[in-house]
């Protein structure tokens, strides 16, 4: 099997989609799938992109997310530390940790990320989560909810 690139990070006969089919608080993302697991590889590949000022829903949840970035910079709020990021990091988003990715900078942030096929929903925060969360004043300036 093999999914052509077609240049500027799009592939052949692999669509544009919406973000998320449900809610949530997110902007200017789009997501690509680009494998769907099978075989002994139980996992999805996806390409987002999130457009300069956008972001990520704020969520977590108990599957794990493995990222790669390959396009742009921006920052990402992993449990309680926010990070810059660039092309070629790479970085695991564990069980339950929050997390959002904004794209900070004038150019979109363009990440890889792969998931267990079979997977939670996302948990989206409550009051009292924001309250925590906001508890550091660096994620409450950051987060987007
Ligand atoms: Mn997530």
């Amino acid at each position: 099997m093999l999914v052509r690139h077609k240049g500027n990070l799009r592939w052949e006969n692999i669509p544009i989609l919406a973000y998320k089919e449900e809610g949530g608080c997110f902007k200017d993302i789009t997501r690509q799938i680009l494998f769907e697991g099978s075989g002994d590889i139980p996992c999805q590949l996806r390409y987002f992109e999130i457009a300069s000022g956008g972001h990520s829903t704020l969520e977590h949840h108990e599957h794990l997310h493995l990222v790669v970035i390959v396009r742009g910079e921006g920052h990402v709020l992993i449990g309680d530390t926010i990070h810059s990021v660039r092309e070629n990091d790479v970085m695991a988003i564990p069980a339950h940790a929050w997390h959002q990715f904004r794209a900070t900078s004038d150019k979109p942030l363009g990440f890889y990320c792969i998931v267990n096929v079979e997977r939670d929903r996302p948990t989206r925060p409550n009051q009292d989560d924001l309250k925590s969360l906001c508890r550091k004043p660096e994620i409450a300036a950051f987060i987007r909810s």
